[in-house]
């Protein structure tokens, strides 16, 4: 099962990749979580990387897409995986796609989380995230069990600094001007599939199941 998912920052996108690679047995590839992890070791990567982030900004595509395509490489992604924040411009789209045909491959699915603007603000600004392993929190809907400590891993969580206000405005601007496009990019393929991102966390993730569970009967795959 190859999976991309899609939605507007805050939409919940690496809320449900834990939660569907737990169920579904496959990696998690988050580029927003490898770059962060970059940029705690502070390697070439990481500094390059950051002074986009910090601005709301992307980080090119030459640097994603290389990236992307070396950890898609490695051997527990046979079996599948799921991407998260990736693709974000139609150009890493169409790389991921070239990557797939000469691999003789194909996506399952491409999955979008649906939220509308007016909720964004509310769940980013409520964000906490674990630099360890990447587990996100929300301090009202949903937060961690011990405050400030990570239910997977013990460490701290933290607020992200490009999920302050100002800096959330830039990065919807972003996704509107060059990721949502991959909407019509995707559906134009046959391969988009729409969950409500409005509701409850455990009934989206219900709904995803139902998805990819029909997904997995139409296309014949694992
Ligand atoms: P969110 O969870 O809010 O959607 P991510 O954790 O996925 O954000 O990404 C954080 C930041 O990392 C993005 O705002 C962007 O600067 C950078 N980034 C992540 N994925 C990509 C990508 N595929 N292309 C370019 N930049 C990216
Ligand atoms: P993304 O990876 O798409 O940027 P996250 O999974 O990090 O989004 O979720 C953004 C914030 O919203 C987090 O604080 C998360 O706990 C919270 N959240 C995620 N899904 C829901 C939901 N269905 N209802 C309410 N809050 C949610
Ligand atoms: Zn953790």
């Amino acid at each position: 099962m190859k999976i991309v998912l899609l939605g507007p920052p805050g939409a919940g996108k690496g809320t449900q990749a834990k939660s569907i690679c737990n169920r579904f047995s496959i990696p998690h590839i988050s580029t927003g979580d490898i770059f962060r992890k970059h940029i705690s070791e502070m390697t070439l990567l990481g500094i390059e990387a950051k002074k986009n982030i910090d601005k709301g900004l992307l980080v090119p595509d030459d640097i994603t897409i290389q990236l992307v395509e070396e950890r898609l490489k490695q051997e527990d992604c046979n079996k599948g995986y799921l991407l998260d924040g990736f693709p974000r411009t139609v150009a890493q789209a169409k790389a991921l796609d070239n990557f797939l045909v000469k691999n003789n491959d194909s996506l399952t699915t491409a999955l979008l989380i649906d939220v509308p603007k007016d909720f964004i603000i509310e769940r980013m600004s409520g964000r906490r995230v674990c630099l360890s392993c990447g587990a996100s929190y929300h301090n009202k809907f949903n937060p961690p069990i011990i405050e400030g400590k990570c239910d997977v891993c013990g460490s701290d969580v933290i607020q992200r600094k490009d999920d302050e206000e100002s800096t959330v405005r830039n990065r919807l601007e972003i996704y509107d001007a060059q990721t949502q496009p991959l909407i019509n990019y995707y559906r134009d393929k046959n391969l988009l599939s729409v969950v409500d991102g409005t509701q409850a966390i455990n009934d989206v993730f219900k709904n995803i199941c139902d998805i990819l569970g029909r997904e997995i009967n139409d296309n014949y795959k694992e």
